[in-house]
């Protein structure tokens, strides 16, 4: 996808602060972060919504996406205290950006319910 954000900053052509890389999944950090530690994690490949995840190579991909999350709450040292992971969808659910990704926030305690 030329225009998407994401795909420019997976392909180098945005900056972004990486803080994993893999041959699958990239994470890096939120340009305006809502927490300590607010981590964005993508897979390489341009997958629009979760909604887009019924085939099994997809959903293999958000595994991953899972194991990297959590690898990175570990590296951060979020992860005994605790943290969230957000999948913004669609309009109402406030996605922006329509290359599937995780939040990870952590670092600070959350509220409930979100806004
Ligand atoms: P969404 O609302 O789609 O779930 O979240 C998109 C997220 O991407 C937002 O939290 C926003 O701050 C972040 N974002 C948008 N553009 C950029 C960018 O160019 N670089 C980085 N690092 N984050 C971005
Ligand atoms: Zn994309």
């Amino acid at each position: 996808m030329t225009d998407c954000i994401f795909c420019k900053i997976i392909r180098g052509e945005l900056g972004a602060e990486f803080v994993h890389q893999d041959e699958d999944i990239v994470a890096f950090r939120d340009i305006q972060p809502q927490a300590p530690t607010h981590v964005l994690v993508v897979s390489r490949k341009h997958i629009p919504t979760i909604m887009d995840c019924e085939l099994p190579e997809n959903m293999e991909l958000l595994n991953k996406m899972l194991a990297v999350c959590r690898m990175i709450a570990k590296r951060e040292m979020i992860h005994e205290k605790g943290f969230r992971l957000v999948i913004n969808t669609g309009v109402e659910g406030g996605q922006l950006v329509k290359h599937l990704h995780i939040h990870l926030l952590g670092g600070r305690e959350m509220g409930w319910p979100p806004g």
